[in-house]
């Protein structure tokens, strides 16, 4: 009889390391080259028609049509040139992935003729009839009209011969169904906030936009193995395996030298990556077996998304060719780490600064001190809306799992900072203060830079740190999608710069000075969020209790993370800055918890599938076999001989039927579960249940399943080991 497991590990070890791509001597003469950008514009396009696509950067409004069409014009010269064939409006639907719907640039003509076509018409907007993409009921399958449309501050790019335009996705009645179009929203209301704070300090500063650089990991599996697992197939993670004896405790993979055939496999994604203008330039192990990383150079935050989910589907096609398998998901194994996507977050200028970096003058420094401390009192105002907006079934195993941030929402700052935050709120009063108060204060302020250098973030156990000129997410999941923590970071962060400027304006009307008002408004903002500064372990139980007291909210799962995604704060937030209307955030809220109901039902039925189908006929065969052998015994063995070994024998016999009947059972009660989950009429009900009365039964039966696992002759069992997925490479 042959065994799944072992043709597939036979086909595994046979894999090969397939050969790198030859490097060009210099890859800045590659970089960029698959990419319809700035360099690619200047050639095609006239002056003033480039200068007014630069200039609409980041808008969520058309572009005029005129323009569009000389931008068509140009980027299909381009494209056929490049030799492209097709063309296609690239977006970001709600359920996570991207969409795309290709055309010919062919079109036959009447007389037998053909041309090329492709005009502004094409560019701007189309229709893909897209009606099973998910909109939370802003579409109505009778009226399903969706559009794409052009997003001209992402460029286009090439691949696969097919020219893609980035664009937003929204429904026929102007609703966004994307993540793209309230980023984009998002950005321009935080550009229009920051600047006027901004030109408290420095009448230069006229455009201020978020920069992003991701941090992404990552499993690989060997793709025979992955196949023969239904269960990664079915759902990316496994749901059943034994922990090995040996896991990441040794600490040796982290860090360490880049098996061959998966640096193979990185080069050669590394080097698709650079044609499309990606600045990949990070790649480590991580702690996990068979874990890594990869991380570009920080991008404006709109490019930097489209960028990331480019590179997913980038990793995924080019795994494919080095008989891999990419797992984004959070949690694919257990006992070992998990994966997370750091998000790193900082605002820059036309003028060229990083708002979170501190400069050489006590002004620049009060700039920083500002935003610094907005963002705090920002995450102070809506943690819980950032908690919800990291929930996912995925990243529910992971966080707060003490090996990713906690589930409560904390800010690091090191004990520097802490100590600036500390003086001004000691040193300030709500009375004026005297000159050399003003200096000495000022004096403080102006050591920051000095103070922060060595001040490097070591604490890996918060979800968000500062990071010396930047502030680090680390709790976003890694197959997520960066758009929504951004757009609640843009958000929340603009919502807190409106109060702060509207503070300082009042005090400043009252006839205090500029600096004071601004001293006194940022004091009370850091009196007002102390809450949320935590500088110690992360990890512990203490923090759990501490942070009970302090009145930060701890939700374990995504159902209930999800309430604060409409609480009224939240709506008055996002309807108030116009990046929401309370129908689209209904409708978003709506379909997460839509998505988290599928995936809990199905890991639940493949869970089911694996035990019926795979585990109780092994454990069977094998227990049948331990039956034929005692009964074998008793023929030819002297009693005493047969009663030592048979009592024993007969002990594991009955393990396993024990094994067997607790799994036949909680199966048994987990789909009349599921069934009762099905009936229920609402998405937030569904999620609900399936989190309180389907999910439980996962580590019932994986905790007999895995006990038979090491009960059970190897030779039998069909299912690759943890010992084989994650340390065959
Ligand atoms: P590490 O966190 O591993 O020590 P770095 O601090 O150098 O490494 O950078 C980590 C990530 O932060 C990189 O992906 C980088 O692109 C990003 N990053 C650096 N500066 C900024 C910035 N100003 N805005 C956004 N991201 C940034
Ligand atoms: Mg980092």
């Amino acid at each position: 009889m042959s065994n799944r497991r072992f043709s597939a590990l036979d086909k595994a070890l046979a894999h090969t390391t397939q050969k790198a791509p030859d490097y060009p001597s210099r890859i800045t003469g590659l970089y960029g080259a698959d990419v319809f950008g700035d360099r690619v514009m200047r050639d095609y396009l006239p002056e003033d028609v480039f200068k007014a696509v630069a200039g609409h950067k980041n808008k969520a409004e058309p572009i005029d049509r005129k323009i569009a069409d000389q931008v068509a014009s140009a980027m299909k010269s381009w494209a056929l040139s490049k030799g492209a064939t097709h063309y296609c409006h690239w977006f970001m639907p709600l359920n996570g992935a991207t969409a795309e719907k290709h055309d010919a640039f062919f079109t036959p003509a009447l007389d037998n003729q053909s041309m090329e076509m492709f005009g502004g018409a094409q560019l701007v907007l189309q229709e893909p009839d897209a009606s099973s993409l998910p909109s939370g009921g802003l579409r109505n399958t009778f009226e399903a009209r969706g559009y794409t449309a052009w997003d001209p501050s992402s460029p286009a790019f090439i691949v696969d011969n097919t020219l893609c335009i980035p664009t937003i996705f929204i429904a026929y009645t102007g609703e966004s169904l994307d993540f793209k179009m309230p980023l984009l929203k998002s950005i321009s209301v935080l550009d229009k906030v920051a600047v006027e704070v901004c030109q408290m300090f420095d009448k230069s500063i006229e455009q201020v936009f978020p920069t992003l650089g991701w941090e992404q990991e990552y499993f690989l599996v060997d793709e025979a193995l992955f196949h023969a697992r239904p269960d990664l197939v079915m759902t990316g993670r496994t749901l059943l395996g034994h922990i090995p004896a040996k896991g990441q405790q040794m600490e040796d993979h982290y860090f360490g030298a880049i098996p061959s055939r998966v640096s193979s496999f990185m080069k050669a994604f590394e080097l698709e990556a650079w044609k499309l203008g990606i600045p990949v330039k990070t790649r480590h192990n991580e702690v996990a077996p068979n874990q890594y990383e990869l991380a570009p150079v920080y991008e404006e935050a709109n490019i930097a998304v489209d960028h990331n989910q480019l590179v997913m589907g980038i990793m995924d096609r080019v795994a494919r060719k080095h008989r891999f398998r990419v797992l984004f998901h959070e949690k694919p194994f257990a006992g070992v780490n998990g994966s997370g996507k750091h998000n790193n977050y900082s605002l820059a200028t036309n003028t060229g600064k990083n708002l979170l970096s501190p400069g050489h003058t006590p002004k620049t420094n009060l700039l920083f001190l500002t935003f610094f401390v907005n963002i705090i009192k920002a995450v102070h105002e809506h943690a819980e809306l950032l908690r919800a907006v990291i929930a996912s079934a995925g990243n529910d195993h992971r966080l707060g799992a003490n090996e990713a941030p906690p589930a409560i929402v904390s800010i690091f700052i090191g004990s520097q900072l802490t100590g600036i935050l500390d003086d001004l709120e000691k040193m300030v009063k709500e009375k004026k203060m005297s000159p050399d108060e003003k200096t000495e204060l000022k004096l403080n302020i102006g050591k920051i830079p000095r103070l922060i250098i060595d001040n490097t973030d070591r604490n890996r156990t918060s979800p968000l740190a500062f990071t010396g000129n930047k502030f680090e997410f680390r709790a976003v999941g890694s197959s997520a999608n960066c758009g929504p923590s951004l757009i609640v970071l843009n958000t929340i962060l603009a919502d807190s710069l409106k109060i702060f400027k509207k503070q300082v304006d009042k005090a400043m009307d009252q006839g205090v000075d500029k600096d004071e008002a601004i001293f006194r408004t940022l004091r009370r903002f850091i009196m007002e969020s102390r809450n949320i500064l935590f500088e110690g372990n992360g990890y512990g139980e203490e923090w759990v209790r501490e942070a009970e007291k302090r009145g930060l909210s701890n939700i374990s799962n995504t159902p209930d993370a999800l309430a604060a995604y409409i609480s009224d704060k939240t709506k008055s937030l996002f309807v108030e800055t116009g990046v929401f209307s309370e129908r689209e955030l209904v409708a978003r809220w709506e379909i997460r918890h839509e998505n988290y109901a599928k995936v809990i039902q199905i890991e639940s039925r493949s869970l089911a599938d694996l035990a019926g189908n795979h585990i109780i006929p092994t454990a069977i065969r094998y227990q049948n076999i331990l039956v034929e052998n005692v009964r074998g015994l008793k023929e030819i063995l002297p009693p005493e001989q047969f009663k030592r070994q048979s009592e024993l024998q007969v002990y594991v016999i009955g393990k396993i039927s024990d094994h067997i009947s607790s799994i036949r059972q909680y199966v048994k009660e987990m789909i009349e579960k599921r069934k009762e989950a099905n009936a229920l009429e609402t998405p937030e009900h569904r999620s609900a249940f399936y989190c309180r009365e389907v999910l439980p039964y996962f580590d019932k039966i994986r905790y007999h399943v895995d006990k038979l696992e090491v009960l059970i002759d190897d030779e039998l069992w069909t299912l690759p080991k943890y010992r084989e997925l994650l340390f065959v490479k």
